[in-house]
């Protein structure tokens, strides 16, 4: 039996600035579409942390964001505290409560929009989300639009080691989760108690990123903090997380997508030409109107 190095941590980006996502979405922007780190953390583009923000009761409009396009990738939300609604041009939405996970296929192209549900904007309180944008390849930039509602009841729950993992997509210990994905790729919502462990194996090229909400980690001796995105390096060597205390978070990894990118606001394609193209389409209306 060979006996496999620790993974490394390649960057970890912490606390950057928030700033407002429409008017209901004040998040940190913690991962952003770059070319140079393209190579470790694709399929994955973009990740926004609403972290957990106090809103007013309010019966006039709703918060968020309102029509706007997208085209090229995916739009996967989670929902940790409040409710979002979403409604877009293929007849698609739907209602997104704590524990659920909405995932989107922006496709050949839709328009949408983003606000806090009408039910919760009435009673106002604690507003906590993710949203992480996840790459399609080429070959499927252009497919249908879709979404899936992947409501709490329907994510197996993992115990082990004073760690609740729930398998949103991809496999652990051969338990599958429900989202049904392009590439192959793993997302794992990971909620620890004071002495938690984890250790994931992985595959040879994967790349992988852990995102701490909240809680304390300790990987290879060295702490992290709350608000943290961790970029592993990708060469197959397991990921030990020694002591996650109260951690709050999310793993992804998955095989990346070797194709350039070139992104632009809400589309993100291979060449600049697509993206042109992509700004044409939305503005001759062929990505639907609400
Ligand atoms: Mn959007």
């Amino acid at each position: 039996m060979t006996i496999k190095n620790k993974c490394k941590v390649l960057k970890s980006i912490r606390k950057p600035e928030r700033h407002w996502v429409g008017n209901g979405f004040f998040v940190h922007g913690l991962l952003r579409p770059n070319n140079e780190l393209n190579k470790f953390i694709s399929p994955f583009i973009m990740l926004d942390y609403a972290s957990p923000m106090e809103f007013k009761k309010t019966e006039e409009d709703l918060r968020g964001v309102g029509e706007h396009p997208h085209r090229g990738f995916e739009t996967v939300t989670f929902a940790y505290q409040g409710e979002i609604q979403h409604k877009d041009s293929s007849g698609g939405g739907g209602l997104i409560k704590p524990g659920d996970v909405q995932w989107m296929t922006a496709g050949k192209g839709l328009v949408h929009t983003e606000f806090h549900s009408k039910e919760y904007s009435k009673k106002g309180g604690l507003f906590e989300m993710v949203q992480l944008w996840i790459n399609l390849p080429k070959s499927r930039k252009m497919t249908k639009p879709k979404y899936q509602a992947i409501i709490k009841q329907n994510i197996p729950i993992i115990e082990q080691d004073q760690v609740s993992l729930r398998v949103i997509s991809g496999e652990y210990k051969d338990v599958n989760g429900p989202a049904k994905t392009f590439t192959n790729l793993n997302i794992f919502d990971i909620k620890a108690k004071k002495k938690g462990r984890l250790i994931f194996t992985s595959k040879e090229n994967y790349n992988s990123i852990l995102l701490i909400m909240s809680g304390k980690v300790i990987i290879n001796d060295k702490q992290y903090d709350d608000k943290t995105l961790i970029i592993f390096e990708n060469n197959g060597n397991d990921i030990h997380i020694d002591h996650c205390a109260s951690l709050k978070g999310l793993f992804l990894s998955g095989e990346p997508i070797n194709e350039p990118i070139y992104s632009y606001g809400p589309f993100v394609m291979n060449t600049k030409e697509e993206v042109e193209l992509a700004i044409r389409d939305y503005q001759t209306g062929k990505m639907g109107s609400l």
